[in-house]
This record gives structure tokens, C-alpha cells and sequence, in this order.
């Protein structure tokens, strides 16, 4: 899919025709009414300072910008434009955005940086790299601020749009071997940044209890989609994100959606961040009770209590147990 195209609804005001008393006016005239162009947004500041000349691929010609790639250093800001400027590296990126917000360019948008792994998705991407680590919480306010105008400014000047099948992370990438931006990252929060919609770090991330005995689980958010299991009243899932009514959730490792209609959003709920891939689900606190499924990195469920570093979680219908090691939590 190439860029979206913009629609611009252009206001015809025609003259003529329906007249009255079966009049011919002939040619009927039409008019134009000049509609402003959406204002552009500002580029965010970005200071300069080139990747080395053989770390990426200079082109003259459009090379139809699809994607925006995000990636986490495993470093610092300065680590990675050092790296990038250093001919043994071949890699870069467009953009290394630090912890504090400020932004270097280092290839221009219209050359293919190195950042991707795949040359396809380096071909047809910009690619954004950030201060810190895939496995340790360090981001910051302001570099998701920074970056997600960033990302808007692109998604706008370059047709991209702006959901999650564009705005990707590395691991995305097809044929990755790399895992960032990796579990800590928000997406939530950088979309809704992205979108210019409200947005709040601590909470954009929903707790929702079941308001009814039994609710279905399904496939996709409606009811034409398959059942794919069921929740129980009073029961909480973090919702992931929404869409027509419905809630997507975290449904025995896997996601599936319920009916909002069944839900009620609850405050001051613990949620848990899953941080280790294949962690075991087990059906008590501790490695003497049998595992009962896997979940994996990235999955977010609501805590319903913690017992001697042992979390028991709402893992899809039943209550179960994860290594509290292997989770951070997060508050809804
Ligand atoms: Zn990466």
C-alpha cells in the first residue's frame, strides 16, 4: 500500500438547473469554492550532523516512504551518532532521538538509511532510533513527545499513515532479529501522541471488569467473528486498545475482543507488563505447580494479587500464576 492520498472535499456550488416552470437554462455554471489547505505542522526541531557517506544509500529518485520504523540504541543518543558516523558500522538511521527530546538528523529522508534489517522496509522507511535499552524502562516523557511529533510530521508530509500497520517497531519488521523497541515501550501512549489525541502516560492503558456472567471472547470486534473463549463477571483485563465498541484484550497468551457493552472501567487496578518471553503460567505460585500455558513479552494483565514473588493474574477466564521476576507493573 502506497501512501494515502488526501482527500480534499472540494465544495461545488452549482448554479443552474431546477429552475422553475420547466425552464432551459442550458449550460449550467459551476463554481469553486477555494477551500485553505490544511495547515502543515512544523517540522520539530532537529539539528544536523551526517552519517558517514557509506553507512547508507543516497537516491534521487521518490522512494515512496510506507513506514516509520522505531528502534531502541541498547546505549545512549551520543553511542549512536558516533556508531552511525563511524565507516565501520554500516548502519544508520534518519533520526536518534535522546532522553531529553532532542533530535539529530543524520541521513535525509529522502536517502535509504541502514536501520532495518530488510531492504525492502529499509527502502520504503524512516527509521527513528532512541536513547536506551529494548529491556529496561528508560524511557522518558519527552522522548516519546519528541518523537511522536516527529512521527506525525512525517506521517502528514509523507502520506504514512498513522496506525499501527505503518508506525512499527524493529521487531516488526519482517525477518527481524532484533526485538526493540521491546516490551516497555508504549504504544498506547505514542500513538495517541502521534494522533494528537489526548493522551496520558500512566494512563492510557485501561483496566475493564466484566459486568456480566459470561462474555465471549472473539476473534475480532463484532459478532461475526469466531468465539474464542469466555470471561467471567468480575474479572479485569487490560484493554490494549478499542475499536467500534469493542476492547481488545489479552486472552490466554494470545488477544481477542469483548463487547464494551459488558464492561466497566475500573481505577487504581495493577496491571503487570510481561518481560520475559515464554514465561510459564502455572496454576500456583511457585515451580511445584503445573504450567498451564506460556505468555509472552509485551502481554499486559491485570494483577489480582502477589503472593511471596509469585503474581496471580486474570489469564483468559481463570485465575493463574507467573514468576513476578519476569513482570513490571504498571498502574491503570
Ligand atoms: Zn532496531
Amino acid at each position: 500500500m502506497r501512501g494515502a492520498s488526501i482527500l480534499l472535499a472540494l465544495a461545488l456550488a452549482a448554479c443552474g438547473g431546477g429552475g422553475g416552470g420547466g425552464e432551459d437554462l442550458g449550460t449550467a455554471v459551476a463554481g469553486t469554492v477555494t477551500v485553505p489547505p490544511a495547515p502543515k505542522p512544523e517540522k520539530p526541531p532537529t539539528t544536523w550532523s551526517a552519517a558517514y557517506s557509506g553507512n547508507y544509500t543516497s537516491v534521487s529518485y521518490d522512494r515512496g516512504i510506507q513506514y516509520v520504523v522505531i528502534h531502541t540504541i541498547e546505549g545512549t543518543a551520543a553511542g549512536a551518532i558516533s556508531w552511525f558516523k563511524n565507516p565501520d558500522s554500516n548502519v544508520s538511521a534518519h533520526y536518534v532521538v535522546d532522553y531529553g527530546g532532542a533530535i539529530t538528523q543524520m541521513v535525509q529522508d529522502k536517502d535509504i538509511a541502514w536501520h532495518a534489517g530488510n531492504w525492502d522496509y529499509n527502502v520504503h522507511s524512516i527509521g527513528i532510533e532512541h536513547a536506551g535499552y529494548a529491556y529496561k524502562n528508560y524511557w522518558t516523557a519527552a522522548e516519546y513527545q519528541k518523537s511522536a511529533a516527529l512521527t506525525r510530521w512525517i506521517c502528514l508530509t509523507y502520506g504514512v499513515p498513522m496506525d499501527r500497520a505503518h508506525i512499527i517497531g524493529h521487531v516488526e519488521v519482517p525477518g527481524a532479529t532484533h526485538t526493540d523497541p521491546g516490551p516497555y515501550f508504549n504504544w498506547n501512549y505514542y500513538m495517541s501522541l502521534v494522533k494528537d489525541e489526548p493522551a496520558d502516560l500512566a494512563t492510557s492503558y485501561k483496566a475493564m471488569e466484566v459486568t456480566t456472567s459470561t462474555l465471549n471472547v472473539r476473534s475480532g470486534p463484532s459478532t461475526s467473528y469466531s468465539v474464542i473463549g469466555t470471561v467471567l463477571e468480575g474479572q479485569r483485563y487490560v484493554r490494549l486498545s478499542s475499536s467500534g465498541g469493542w476492547s481488545q484484550i489479552q486472552y490466554k497468551g494470545n488477544v481477542g475482543w469483548c463487547y464494551d457493552g459488558y464492561l466497566t472501567q475500573k481505577t487504581g487496578v495493577t496491571g503487570i507488563l510481561v518481560t520475559s518471553d515464554a514465561l510459564n503460567v502455572r496454576s500456583g505460585p511457585g515451580t511445584e505447580y503445573a504450567v498451564v500455558g506460556t505468555v509472552a513479552i509485551g502481554q499486559r494483565y491485570a494483577l489480582v494479587e502477589g503472593a511471596n514473588g509469585w503474581k496471580k493474574i486474570w489469564w483468559g477466564g481463570e485465575e493463574r500464576w507467573v514468576y513476578g521476576g519476569s513482570t513490571s507493573d504498571f498502574a491503570m
